[in-house]
């Protein structure tokens, strides 16, 4: 079985995300052998790199790889986090990225429970039948009754919940962790009430504290990998990433829980880590540090074989092989040049905009990756252009960044202002910063009249007629596919039902 596991964390802003990642790198092998003082060190310098980039772009929106390793059982695990941006807004990046994951850990703040962009997140992972453990934050602190967190995530997910660990009292009265499986208690030490690595292997538990972990662990379905690896069933961590509680029960987990690379849909065909070639799929396109040069650094998501730098690849749709001559490897600590790379590993392909966002690589050139999707914009503007000269140079500017996936463009069938449509606001704000830096276009956004818009398909016929009647209300993509601007989502409802032989689609595949 692969020693691979591609994850990412989902939450909501200020649930600890951030922290629990330093405590995952930090306990993962090639940081701790370079000792920890200037492990720390090295993190925080790989962590300004990226931040250089996002202050250049005055935003953050970086979506950084970040690989572990660690020992599980005399076998070495390396994982692979997705960092997702962690904003109270939406892109599709953070949608697009959990394209690329086998598994997610879903952090909950104990205090507030599910909060509306962990749900969303959720809701992308359900769709993609995408397993979740599930890490509750920040026990160190007064926080819920832990049943009452229980039964929110069951409830407002609809996800059978199993509790692993308990806590033994919270917030100032907080006395350790209760590891289900071992027995132990893992202890608050020092006056800063961190775990600092003593278990406690015959704990005298407080008898209401003892009677509650066994309510907990007798009222909730036991764990069970076949739901968990189906989406149905989360085990639940209790946790502080803040005072390293629960974070090696968590790795621990991921290590022995988590899938390994998972087969991905390509049309009819599935293909496995196993298929005997290399293949993979660009999942983000990230600008480089220098927004005068168009350089790009596109992440693969390894699918399949084994990748060896210098290896020529052929992108789909470009017909003709590249070579691979400096790939990247994100580790934790540094960037580092691949030389090899094995199915679930993500590898950052630098470029001038020949991969886009949804393209296959392949080395014979035959399969195509399906089910990585656009998603229908939540949120329509027009672009009004400040200077009338510079027509062209927006709508290249408007094309790559769509294909960088930044923004999705439609070009409406009547008129000839361009729509851009986005799922969160913060993808506006970046787009029009870009376009000023490195375009040079001075442009606005200005209210559109549609909320939303929906891809069309059909019989060519059907199509036809629909487009002959709705023309005010049609658009082109950027790859030329017609789309339905919809006005409310009663308009969308309207036409379902008018045309039940068109499909209307909220999510486009390439
Ligand atoms: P993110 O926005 O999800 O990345 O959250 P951060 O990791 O930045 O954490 C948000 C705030 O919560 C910071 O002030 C952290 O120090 C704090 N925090 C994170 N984890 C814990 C925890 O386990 N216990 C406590 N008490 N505070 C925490």
């Amino acid at each position: 079985m692969s020693n691979r596991r591609t994850f990412a964390i989902i939450s909501h802003p200020d649930a600890g995300k951030t922290t629990l990642t330093e405590k995952l790198l930090l306990q993962g092998g090639a940081i701790h052998l370079a000792g920890e003082v200037k492990a720390r060190g090295q993190a925080r310098r790989a962590r300004s790199d990226w931040m250089k980039i996002e202050q250049q772009r005055g935003i953050s929106v970086t979506s950084s790889v970040m690989t572990f390793e660690k020992e599980y059982e005399g076998e070495t695990i390396t994982f692979n986090l997705l960092d997702t941006p962690g904003h109270e807004d939406f892109s599709e990046d953070t949608y697009r990225t959990l394209t690329a994951v086998d598994s997610a850990v879903m952090v909950i703040d104990a205090a507030k429970g599910i909060e509306p962009q962990t749900r969303k997140l959720f809701e992308v992972c359900r769709l993609r039948n995408v397993p979740i453990i599930t890490f509750v934050n920040k026990v160190d602190r007064e926080g819920r009754d832990p049943f009452e967190t229980l039964d929110e995530v069951a409830d407002m997910l609809a996800l059978d919940v199993s509790p692993q660990m308990w806590p033994i009292g919270m917030g100032g009265q907080f006395e350790g962790l209760l590891d289900f499986a071992s027995g132990e208690v893992s202890r608050p030490e020092g006056p800063s009430k961190e775990f600092l690595g003593t278990r406690d292997s015959d704990p005298e538990i407080p008898e209401e504290w003892a009677e509650e972990a066994e309510l907990a662990q007798a009222g909730y379905p036991e764990f069970d990998l076949e739901a968990y690896r189906s989406g149905d069933l989360t085990p639940v961590y209790f946790g502080s990433a803040l005072k390293n509680f629960g974070v090696t029960e968590l790795i621990d987990a991921i290590a022995r829980y988590a899938p390994p690379p998972r087969p991905q849909p390509a049309g009819e065909a599935r293909i496995t880590p196993e298929h005997d070639e290399v293949t993979g799929f660009i999942f983000k396109v990230q600008a480089n540090m220098d927004p005068n040069h168009r350089d790009r650094i596109a992440f693969m998501r390894q699918v399949s074989g084994t990748f060896k730098r210098g290896m020529k690849l052929t992108p789909s749709g470009l017909g003709k092989p590249i070579a691979i001559h400096s790939p990247i490897l994100f580790f934790a600590q540094d960037r580092e040049i691949a030389d090899t790379a094995e199915a679930g590993d993500i590898i950052g392909i630098p470029n001038h905009g020949t991969l886009r966002v949804g393209d296959t690589l392949s080395e014979k050139d035959v399969v195509r990756f399906t089910g990585l999707p656009n998603f229908a914009p939540e949120i329509l503007r027009r672009v009004q252009l400040k200077d009338p000269t510079k027509t062209k140079q927006l709508r290249k500017a408007l094309d790559d960044l769509s294909e960088e996936g930044v923004i999705q463009v439609f070009y409406p069938e009547i008129g000839a202002q361009h729509i851009v449509g986005v799922v969160g606001q913060l993808q506006l704000d970046v787009l029009i910063s870009r376009l000023s830096a490195e375009y040079k276009v001075g442009a606005a956004l200005e209210a559109s009249p549609f909320a939303t818009a929906r891809w069309l398909k059909g019989e060519q016929k059907l199509l036809d007629e629909f487009e002959s009647f709705n023309r005010a209300n049609l658009a082109r993509d950027r790859d030329g596919d017609l789309v339905f601007m919809a006005k409310s989502p009663w308009d969308v409802n309207y036409q379902v039902e008018k045309n039940p032989e068109l499909t209307f689609s909220a999510t486009k595949e390439r």
